[in-house]
């Protein structure tokens, strides 16, 4: 099942319990989202899209060449997570926008919709920017998760509430290389040296 990657990348995939979601099916489900977006934003003349990093880079980086009109890319770095896998409620903007988001169409985009909190946080921090509007999206929303009411207008794939890695998704910075999603084996998610 390894894709067309590195030997040493290859590896990872042997820390994985399972796959979730593939390569392949990542790449068709991105084409349909930029299809979709695409129709969202007939209208305007440009979109400006915002990925929520780290988790996003990869997801962003190929929705946007997806998408068949004029696009401006910003990055907010949001920190949600406490240790390793557990989210904190009240999510903090360690870095902002640089763009002038003032009357502008503006797409938000993150690796994975769990609690909702970082969607609230980050709507509320862009609305205070004017923008003409809002719409959020997510590659992935974990079921039955949700602490606050979060209405993603695109999503790529809905999962079971498991922590998943890949594909942008990390555990402590690593993983995020690995070209599909997929569930870390248990033993590796609290090594004692993280504890
Ligand atoms: P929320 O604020 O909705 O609870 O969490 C959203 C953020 O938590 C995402 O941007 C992502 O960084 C992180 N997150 C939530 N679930 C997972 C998961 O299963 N794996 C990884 N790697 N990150 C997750
Ligand atoms: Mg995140
Ligand atoms: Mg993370």
């Amino acid at each position: 099942h390894p894709p067309l990657c590195a030997p040493l990348v290859a590896a990872m995939f042997e820390d994985l319990e399972s796959i979730l979601v593939t390569e392949q099916e990542i790449r068709e489900r991105v084409a349909i989202l930029g299809q979709e977006i695409t129709e969202t934003y007939r209208d305007a003349d440009e979109l400006t899209v915002i990925a929520i990093i780290n988790g996003a880079l990869l997801f962003t980086a190929d929705l946007i060449r997806q998408i068949d009109m004029p696009v401006r890319v910003d990055c907010m770095r949001v920190s949600s997570y406490r240790n390793n896998t557990s989210p904190v409620q009240e999510p903090e903007i360690i870095d902002m926008l640089r763009l002038d988001l003032r009357d502008q169409h503006v797409l938000i985009i993150d690796d994975i919709l769990d609690t909702g909190h970082t969607f609230m946080r980050v709507v509320k921090e862009i609305s205070k920017l004017k923008p003409a509007s809002i719409r959020f999206g997510a590659l992935l929303e974990k079921e039955g998760r949700r602490e606050v009411e979060a209405h993603p207008d695109f999503v790529g794939f809905s999962i079971p509430d498991q922590f998943v890695v890949g594909y942008g998704l990390d555990f402590a910075e690593r993983y995020r290389q690995l070209s599909c999603i997929g569930v870390l084996k248990s033993e590796l998610q609290n090594p004692p040296s993280w504890a």
